[in-house]
């Protein structure tokens, strides 16, 4: 658990924010591999004691993450899916949970397969309709999960409106802020309560580190989550705190050329004659494109519509002829890193949903998400015109 400094601009803060210089004036964080603290008494408590309850790099690590949602506290975790359960960890049998209906698959396999028995109910419902919440919201309703935008689907939730909501009922919301970055998306600015980061997708960045992320404000959240973080042991190993000290130094350029290339591949695919729908907030057509220009803003105020694309070729296109194709697009599930991946949600990510379900979510044999990387966009462009034309 760190606490939060607020002061200087984004991007100086997030290369600045925990990059400690110690006595042999390293000029980057050290990386300190141990498991366990020399003590300087019995009796003593120094600050680090044993590695599973926090060290030098992850709290380094835990002082930048508080600092990327403006938030007071932050938790490392070894991946987004432990993060997760974290927060469901916090409920007690008898409580009531809401969760958007297009959860990412972990989580619905967390929710409907382990936690299922543990005496907490938990719904799933559409999130991008108020009144279905409120209809929903029972007494011992205690909080509501939202996904936005969701995937593949990318739908957006109305973070504020939500939060505004809950609050006089003393329901704490949590958004899965994964998909937008904190350089697209400040859940807890707009009123959220715990925002939760599969930080292997656009904190690390480059495909390489699997780990996540907590951020709250509140005092007594984060004394429940320190305990979890603690107890249950699922905190990342200090080299990957460390790997990931450095992708943030990165990330608000990153997100940028991820966020711009793929408006621009977004608006070639509108307009390409064998491609049936593209699904992208940033475009006039998306239905909740008003939300998500309201709520998303990067870390100068702009709107902005994140990195990841749906879309449906037509029927006269073979996507296995297409995946064939492909040069530097890679097909590989996950999401987030500088190389472009492309994933057929209906085979991969979404293979053990029933077929009934998936045609009436939409998500067709030929709908692709595509997570758009950095390279030169002109380049991404020309492989996905020939992939397509195959
Ligand atoms: C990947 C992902 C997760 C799970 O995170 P892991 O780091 O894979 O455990 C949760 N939510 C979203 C939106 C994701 O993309």
């Amino acid at each position: 658990m760190a606490k939060n400094k607020k002061n200087t601009k984004f991007l100086t803060k997030s290369i600045h924010t925990g990059n400690r210089i110690d006595e042999t004036g390293a000029a980057v964080t050290p990386l300190h591999l141990t498991s366990t603290f020399r003590q300087p008494s019995f009796s003593s408590s120094e600050q680090f004691v044993y590695s599973r309850t926090g060290g030098p790099t992850i709290d380094a690590l835990e002082e930048n993450f508080a600092m990327l949602e403006d938030a007071k506290f932050s938790f490392a975790f070894a991946s987004g899916m432990a993060a997760m359960s974290a927060i469901f960890l916090m409920f007690k049998p008898g409580d009531h949970v809401l969760i958007s209906q297009n959860v990412y698959g972990g989580v619905f396999r967390l929710v409907t397969k382990v936690l299922n028995d543990n005496g907490v109910d938990f719904d799933f419902i559409d999130t991008t309709n108020l009144k279905i919440i409120k209809d929903s919201i029972r007494n011992n309703t205690k909080l509501i999960h939202l996904e936005t935008p969701s995937n593949p689907l990318l739908e957006i939730a109305d973070i504020s409106s939500v939060s505004k909501l809950c609050k006089p009922k003393n329901i704490l919301v949590s958004v899965d802020n994964t998909f937008m970055s904190p350089c697209g998306q400040k859940p807890l600015n707009l009123g959220a309560d715990i925002v939760m980061h599969s930080t292997t997708k656009y904190i690390g960045g480059h495909s390489d580190i699997l780990s996540g992320a907590l951020m709250v404000n509140d005092k007594s959240s984060a004394e429940k989550i320190t305990l979890i973080q603690n107890t249950a042991g699922a905190l990342p190993s200090p080299f990957d705190a460390w790997l990931l000290l450095r992708s943030v130094k990165t990330l608000s350029l990153r997100v940028e050329r991820h966020f711009s290339n793929a408006m621009i591949i977004a608006n070639w695919l509108k307009n390409h004659k064998k491609v049936t729908r593209v699904i992208y907030p940033g475009l006039k057509d998306h239905p909740q494109h008003a939300i998500a220009k309201k709520q998303q803003k990067n870390p100068e105020g702009k709107s902005v519509f994140g990195g990841i694309i749906s879309f449906e070729l037509n029927s006269t296109v073979n996507v296995n002829k297409f995946a064939k194709k492909l040069n530097f697009i890679t097909l590989a599930e996950s999401l987030g890193g500088v190389k472009t991946l492309i994933s057929c949600p209906y085979s991969m990510t979404h293979a053990s949903v029933p077929k009934k379900e998936k045609e009436k979510l939409g998500i067709t044999k030929n709908l692709l998400r595509l997570s758009v990387g950095i390279e030169d966009v002109e380049d991404l462009i020309s492989e996905l015109d020939l992939a397509i034309n195959h």
